[in-house]
C-alpha cells in the first residue's frame, strides 16, 4: 500500500468530522482564510481546479455551514465580526459567469441563488439593522431562518421593534396569531422571544408594546432578575 497516499486519504476523511466539531464562527473564518488563487489554496497550498475550486478544509467548512444554515447555531450570537468585515465579505460572494460563487465556489441552482455563507452574513447584517430584512416568500414567515433576530437576548430595543414591525407585514401573521393563542392556552407561551408581533420575557409573560422601552432599560440593568417581571402582564395577540 502507498502509505503517503493512504495518509492523505485519511487526512481527507477527517475534514468533515473536524468541521462538524467547530463553532460556526470558526467555519466562517476557515472559508475566509482558505482562498484559492492560481490553482492553489493560499492558506494550505492544496491544489484546486475549476471543477473543485476549494481546498478540502474550505470545502468541508462550507458543507458544514450549508448543513447548519438557518439553525440557531448560525445566529448573531455566534458570528462576531465587524460590520465592515461582513460587508466586505458579502461583496466577495458574488456570482461568476459560470454560475458559481466567486468567493466560495458554491454552485447556484434555479432555486438557490445565494451561497450558504452569504445567507449567514445577510442574516447577521439584518439582525444588526444594517440592511432591510429580506422580503418574505408567500406562505413563509418573515422570521424563517432568522430566528435569532426574533429573540430578545442578544438584540436591543431597535432590533425588537424591527422584528415586531416585520411580524405585522408577515404573510402568515393570522396563522401565527392562532398558533400563539393555542400555545398560551396550553400553558406554553413563547419565552424570551417575539412572536406574532408580541414580545415575551424570559418567563413567558407578554411585554406590552408601550412598556417595551422600560423593559429594555430594566433588563439591561438587571439581566434575568426580578426586574423582568416589571413589564409582564399584558394580553398578547
Ligand atoms: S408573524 Fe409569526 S411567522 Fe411571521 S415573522 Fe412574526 S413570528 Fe415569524
Ligand atoms: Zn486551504
Ligand atoms: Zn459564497
Amino acid at each position: 500500500m502507498n502509505t503517503i497516499a493512504g495518509a492523505q486519504r485519511e487526512r481527507g476523511k477527517r475534514h468533515p468530522a473536524v468541521a462538524r466539531s467547530l463553532a460556526t464562527a470558526d467555519l466562517v473564518r476557515i472559508t475566509a482564510q482558505h482562498v484559492s488563487s492560481e490553482g492553489r489554496c493560499e492558506e494550505c497550498g492544496a491544489l484546486v481546479t475549476a471543477a473543485k475550486p476549494l481546498c478540502p478544509r474550505a470545502a468541508a467548512a462550507l458543507r458544514e455551514l450549508a448543513r447548519r444554515d438557518g439553525t440557531a447555531d448560525t445566529s448573531s450570537r455566534t458570528i462576531r465580526f465587524s460590520v465592515a468585515t461582513l460587508l466586505r465579505s458579502a461583496s466577495a460572494h458574488r456570482p461568476t459567469p459560470e454560475g458559481r460563487c466567486f468567493r466560495c465556489g458554491f454552485v447556484y441552482t434555479a432555486k438557490c441563488q445565494d451561497c450558504p455563507q452569504l445567507r449567514i452574513i445577510r442574516r447577521e447584517l439584518e439582525a444588526r439593522g444594517m440592511i432591510p430584512l429580506t422580503a418574505p416568500e408567500p406562505g413563509v414567515g418573515t422570521c424563517a431562518g432568522k430566528s435569532a433576530s426574533w429573540e430578545l437576548t442578544g438584540q436591543n430595543l431597535a432590533s425588537w421593534q424591527r422584528a415586531i414591525d416585520s411580524c405585522h407585514e408577515c404573510p402568515i401573521l393570522t396563522q401565527c396569531r392562532t398558533t400563539l393563542r393555542n400555545r398560551i392556552a396550553g400553558g406554553e407561551p413563547p419565552q424570551d422571544q417575539i412572536v406574532a408581533g408580541a414580545a415575551f420575557d424570559y418567563y413567558g409573560n407578554h411585554v406590552p408594546a408601550d412598556r417595551l422601552r422600560t423593559y429594555a432599560v430594566l433588563r439591561s440593568r438587571t439581566p434575568r432578575g426580578p426586574a423582568n417581571h416589571v413589564a409582564a402582564g399584558g394580553d398578547a395577540a
